[in-house]
Parts: C-alpha cells; structure tokens; sequence
C-alpha cells in the first residue's frame, strides 16, 4: 500500500554510503511512500564544513540513487546557498505541499543532538521525526529535548499519515556501522573502502581526487 507522505533524510553525505542507503530503502519501504528524497546539505551549520564541496556531493549523490527511481534527490539546500538550517528547508518544503504529511528520517546520532539545530522547536510543527537505529547510538536526549518529545510516539509509522507533523516513530534499521568518516579516513590512507559504498560512487571519488 503506497501513502501520500514526503520523506526527507538530509546529511552531509560526504560521501554517501551504503549506511545511508540501506536505511532510505528500509524506511521508504516501511513508511509505503513514494515520495522519498535524500537532501543534502549545502553549507551545514553545525560543522566546521564539509569535506568535498556541495556539487561533488550531490554528484556522488545521483549516482548512487541512478539505479533507484523511487528515490531522489532534492537539491534545494544546495541551490539556495549559504548556511543550511532544516527548519528553513522544511518550511519550504511545507510551502509547496500543503498539509501531505512531510516526515524528518535522521539517524539516533543526529536525534540525540537535535536541541542544537537552529529553531529546533519549530522542526515538529513543520514534520513528523523518524529516529533510525544506528550501531553506537544509544537514544540520549537532554532534559529540555526529552521534554519536548515526550507524549509525541506512535508505535506504528502508518499513524504518521494521520497529521501533517508533529509526531516522532523509532524505527529498527539493519545496524551497518558504517560511516562518512571512516570511508574519508581509508581514503586518505591509501586503503580501500570498497563494498561501504556504490562502485560508481568510488570511482567518482578516485577520478576526482576527493578525500586524498
Ligand atoms: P560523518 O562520518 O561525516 O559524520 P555520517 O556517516 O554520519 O557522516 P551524515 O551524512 O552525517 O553521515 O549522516 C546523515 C544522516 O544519516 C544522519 O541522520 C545520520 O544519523 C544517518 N546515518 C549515517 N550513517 C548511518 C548508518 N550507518 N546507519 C543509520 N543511519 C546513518
């Protein structure tokens, strides 16, 4: 059964990995939504900056997801430049989708310090959460955070289509401890990082010099 939802799984994806990717499918699969998009960050505030710049990012990006029509990318926050807060892009999004359920997938890691997002109490009146399992994640919210989502659970992601946001659903994905940093690091190394992520995704990274 497909639902009419929009879901956004935004990262920094530098590179995107197979962490990313099994999670997208395993969450688009359980959520029954057509509409899945994979969002990466221009200019992220809460780092340092990334690694590759925005346009090898999201080349890496649409090579991954070439193969998978049911997944896409959405290259608002690149396009739009300057510092990218997803409360900024999920209004935007809001804009143009009227009251479809739009539903936030982010890993337990970046769940935990969501407090620390820009206008961070505005991300639930604009989208519903759903908090992926990752290997080395363990949920830890701070009081206020804790505060804020308590009584906000349901047990089943179906009773997200019920309401535009507002709602938060832990989902089990298969733990893939994989991660952007490691595969940096191998490269950098001089080891090879192969079968953490896409083939194509590899060699765009081999012929363009990234992460050496
Ligand atoms: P880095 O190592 O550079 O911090 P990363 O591997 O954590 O990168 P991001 O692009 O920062 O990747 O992550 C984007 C989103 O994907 C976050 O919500 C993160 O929690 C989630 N995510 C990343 N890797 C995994 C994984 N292996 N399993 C589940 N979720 C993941």
């Amino acid at each position: 059964m497909t639902r009419r939802a929009i879901a956004v799984f935004g990262g920094t994806f530098d590179p995107v990995h197979y962490g990313h990717l099994r999670a997208a499918a395993e969450v688009s699969e359980r959520l029954g939504v057509t509409d899945f998009r994979l969002l990466p960050a221009g200019q992220p505030p809460h780092r340092e900056g990334t690694w590759a710049p925005a346009r090898h990012r999201l080349a890496m990006l649409e090579l991954a997801l070439a193969p998978h029509a049911d997944l896409s990318v959405d290259e608002r926050e690149v396009q739009r430049g300057g510092l990218s807060y997803m409360s900024d892009t999920l209004a935007s999004i809001r804009t143009e989708s009227g009251d479809t359920p739009i539903i936030l997938c982010l890993g337990q890691d970046a769940a935990n310090h969501l407090d620390r997002w820009h206008d961070w109490q505005r991300l639930l009146e604009l989208a519903h959460l759903v908090v992926m399992t990752r290997p080395d994640a363990e949920p830890r919210y701070s009081d206020a955070l804790r505060a804020y989502l308590e009584g906000r659970s349901v047990d089943v992601c179906a009773d997200l289509m019920r309401t535009p946001a507002g709602r938060l659903c832990n989902v089990n994905v298969t733990r893939l401890a994989i991660s952007s940093t490691d595969i940096r690091e191998q490269i950098a190394a001089g080891r090879n990082p192969r079968f953490l992520l896409p083939s194509t995704v590899l060699a765009y990274i081999r012929k363009h010099g990234l992460y050496c």
